[in-house]
């Protein structure tokens, strides 16, 4: 590997390893966990967890309805939630478990938050942060809890003490000096005691202390932002498929791990949609070139997908993703294209807190790609005067990924021949080499994802008991 140019000393002794909400979701995944951390325990480790699954998606619109006026919708579903926790602490630490206080503060202020919310009418990112950062506070005191009965010298850590981010509500984006010196204060006197700092993921907080997240998914990119401020000799993330796969198993059924991949494909793939790695996660750990592991808790003896600095799949196409709910935006201008109007652009665009995908331009006009919960009627009247604004929802980009895949002409080619006879627009203009992409109507996203795995990735050809050589002479014969 190559020397890592970490400004920090780098910990070969210490692993951060991230558990999703599948991985968290009930007292046998507690369970499971439980033994993969203690089988760490070789190394230092830092644990960092999800809310248990679908609880944050419960807390948004626990929240929505709140602030719709319906506290009683928001109450009776924040209620299933505590007996959900209730019940899990039971399970896992007994009937006289120590975290009843713990969950009737906690439930007790979410309560107060969404009355709150319902007398306001309304829920701006700064309060959906705080709301949402409630699943994970509960899921790591819980599991903090777990890991300590069962015998690890466990200390849960408050995750909002450590990650500082700006104040960019819904998707904040960590100070990293800040952040890694907070990280080193907090964690390193629990490491050096030889305990085991359990976090919550994706919540952090402001210079000023309010409460901000990373954005749906972030838990894998604060253990990778823990990772890089502690010098960690690698970054584990667990999750519900066997490891990065080449395209989504719920897409693709023949879909297979991919054993060594790039940081520089893995982020890619991320960036374009593949849900298995939160977009923002390779940042820091090729910054600091810590490896990163994705892997299966339900099957820890499984050997993942490892990625690392430089590696090659030695495919032309070494995985398939697609990102689903996108607005195509064109932008006609009333004006020349140059600098000025563009600033115009990006500035409404900015303004409404809107990233932009993937971008092209011809004469007089500038497509783009936006979620398609984007505020395209308010970006459109900003621009009023300097250019016509429209767009069409309901598409899917479909987006394969290569080391040099657009060197290689030839792949473009059979990519466009499988998908002929479906609607595709063209719109490869992205600025790397490694990604061929192309719009398609969200509808045929699964048809047009199979149809160029069985051309990528045929499935292996079925080989007898004595192998394929044999099988051969056994049909010839
Ligand atoms: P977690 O809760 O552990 O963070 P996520 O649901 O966020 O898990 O991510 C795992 C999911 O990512 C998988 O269940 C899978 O459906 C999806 N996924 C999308 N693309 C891929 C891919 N290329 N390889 C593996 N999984 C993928
Ligand atoms: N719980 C958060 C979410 O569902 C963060 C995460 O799971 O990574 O988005
Ligand atoms: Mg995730």
């Amino acid at each position: 590997m190559a020397q890592r140019q970490s400004r920090f000393d780098r910990n070969d002794d210490l692993v951060v390893m991230k558990f999703g909400g599948t991985s968290v979701e009930d007292a046998a995944a507690i369970r499971r966990l439980i033994g993969i951390v203690k089988s760490r325990l070789n190394a230092q480790a830092v644990v960092v967890v999800s809310a248990l699954a679908r609880v944050t998606d419960q807390l948004l619109e626990a929240g929505k309805a709140a602030a719709s006026g319906h506290l009683g919708a928001a109450l009776s579903c924040v209620r299933s939630m505590y007996v959900r926790h209730e019940l899990l602490a039971e399970e896992l630490l007994g009937p006289d478990h120590g975290m009843g206080g713990e969950f009737r503060r906690e439930f007790g202020e979410l309560e107060s938050w969404l009355g709150d919310l319902e007398r306001s009418r309304e829920m701006d990112l700064q309060a959906q942060d705080r709301l949402l950062g409630f699943g994970e506070c509960l899921s790591s005191k819980l599991v903090g809890a777990a890991l300590e009965e069962a015998g690890v010298n466990a200390a849960h850590a408050d995750a909002r003490k450590c990650i500082v981010t700006d104040a960019q509500h819904g998707q904040a984006n960590p100070l990293w000096e800040l952040t890694s010196e907070r990280v080193r204060d907090v964690l390193g006197p629990l490491l050096e005691g030889g305990q085991v700092p359990v976090l919550g993921g994706f919540i952090a907080a402001a210079e000023n202390g309010v409460p901000t997240t990373l954005g749906r998914g972030g838990s894998d990119f604060s253990a990778a932002i823990l990772g890089a401020a502690l010098g960690a000799a690698k970054v584990e993330i667990w999750t519900d498929v066997d490891g990065i796969m080449t395209t989504d198993p719920k897409l693709c059924a023949d879909a297979r791990v991919i054993r060594k991949m790039s940081f520089d494909e893995a982020a890619e793939l991320a960036h374009f949609g593949a849900k298995v790695l939160h977009p923002a996660t390779l940042a820091p750990a090729m910054r600091e070139n810590i490896p990163v592991y994705v892997l299966n808790s339900r099957k820890p003896e499984g050997e993942g997908t490892e990625i690392v600095a430089k590696a090659k799949t030695g495919n032309a196409v070494s995985a398939i993703t697609a990102k689903r709910r996108v607005a195509a935006v064109e932008i006609e201008s009333k004006q020349p294209l140059d600098s000025e109007l563009f600033r115009k652009i990006y500035a409404a665009f900015g303004r409404h807190r809107c990233p932009v995908d993937v971008m092209g331009t011809s004469l007089g006009r500038i497509s783009l790609l936006v979620s398609s919960t984007a505020p395209l009627p308010g970006i459109a009247a900003d621009l009023e005067g300097v250019a016509n604004v429209r767009w069409e929802n309901h598409k899917a980009l479909v987006c394969l990924v290569g080391e040099s895949i657009r060197r290689q002409p030839e792949v473009a080619s059979r990519v466009f021949a499988a998908v002929s006879d479906m609607d595709v627009r063209v719109v490869c203009q992205g600025a790397s080499d490694r990604t061929i992409s192309f719009l398609v109507e969200e509808e045929k996203v699964e048809e047009s994802v199979q149809r160029l795995h069985g051309l990528f990735f045929a499935p292996p050809e079925p080989q007898g008991d004595w192998g394929g050589i044999s099988s051969a002479f056994y049909q010839a014969g």
